[in-house]
């Protein structure tokens, strides 16, 4: 087990900054002063970084860790930390981490002792999200699928029978398949896409995949989240599979009540169903 604090200086740290995903106003006024008392920005993209720098009138290194380099990047960035360099990193977008690199930075940083704190901001799959009107309590976030199209069907296959929305990221020249393979594996569930987030042109469309696969590719243009809803067929959870679960809640000292709330809270099964097949 190994424990850090962020705030006390007993270690070093890496800040990891969200940035805007679009309307570049959403910046935090910590994430500004974190920025400003760095020695060092590294960032997926240290053009774009720039010109977000430029526009609160910073000048600051910046180092370019990209998903090809971030292995030898994050040594360096680790170095630098070590030999008392304030070093923040931030991606193109949003969350570094969330479909972007950052994640071996971490994994490597915490392996030299290093904390990690983030910056908090924008994430788009949260933004899209919150304002979805799928459920929102559960939920499983896939990122983008595989290119190839055999290869994002097989993983929608893994998916559906989960009882969590879905959330994918997808790009523009891509949407319309993704909407085709989405219909045929997972059938006519509702979903949700998220266009332009926080820019002019913000849309949901809301409807049913047989619908939103009928739309005009023209029109869906930007960068855009798709929110499928889960499975909602209780009958893809056996009624032993639910007793077992109750009972091994039980037997590690649950009352039975505790036991029938979480396991129908937490693959969503109505609590009169599995009241009826445990009392
Ligand atoms: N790190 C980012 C985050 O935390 O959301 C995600 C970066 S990923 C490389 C880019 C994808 O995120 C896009 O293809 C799109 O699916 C989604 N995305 C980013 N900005 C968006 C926006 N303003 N509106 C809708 N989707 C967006």
């Amino acid at each position: 087990m190994k424990r850090t604090k962020s705030f006390d200086n007993s270690h070093f740290v890496l800040y990891l900054i969200a940035t805007p995903i679009g309307n570049l106003s959403e910046i935090s006024e910590r994430a500004l002063t974190t920025i400003k008392e760095m020695d060092i920005i590294a960032a997926e993209d240290t053009r774009n970084t720039g010109f977000l720098l430029n526009r609160y009138g910073f000048s600051k290194e910046l180092f370019s860790l990209r998903e090809h380099n971030e292995n030898e990047a994050s040594s360096y960035l680790i170095s630098l930390i070590k030999n008392g360099k304030k070093v923040a990193y931030v991606s193109d977008a949003g969350y570094p981490g969330i479909s972007d690199p950052g994640y071996l930075l971490v994994k490597n940083a915490l392996k030299e002792d290093i904390a990690v704190s983030t910056i908090s901001g924008p994430s788009a799959f949260i933004n899209a999200l919150v304002a979805s009107g799928l459920e929102t309590n559960h939920f499983y976030f896939h990122g983008f699928l595989p290119a190839k199209d055999s290869e994002a069907k097989e993983e929608l296959e893994f998916l559906k029978d989960k009882r969590e929305t879905l959330i994918f990221y997808e790009s523009p020249h891509r949407i319309h398949r993704m909407l085709e393979n989405l219909f045929e594996i997972l059938g006519d569930r509702n979903a949700v896409i998220a266009r332009e987030l926080t820019k002019l042109n913000e849309e949901y469309i809301r409807g049913a995949l047989s619908e939103l696969v009928a739309i005009n590719e023209q029109e869906l243009k930007g960068e855009m989240v798709v929110m499928v809803e889960g499975n909602k067929q209780e009958e893809t959870i056996s009624d032993q599979f639910l007793i077992d679960k109750v009972n091994n809640l039980v037997n590690k000292g649950l009352s039975k009540k505790d036991a029938i709330d979480i396991v129908s809270d937490h693959f969503m099964v109505n609590k009169n169903r599995i009241k009826k097949l445990v009392l």
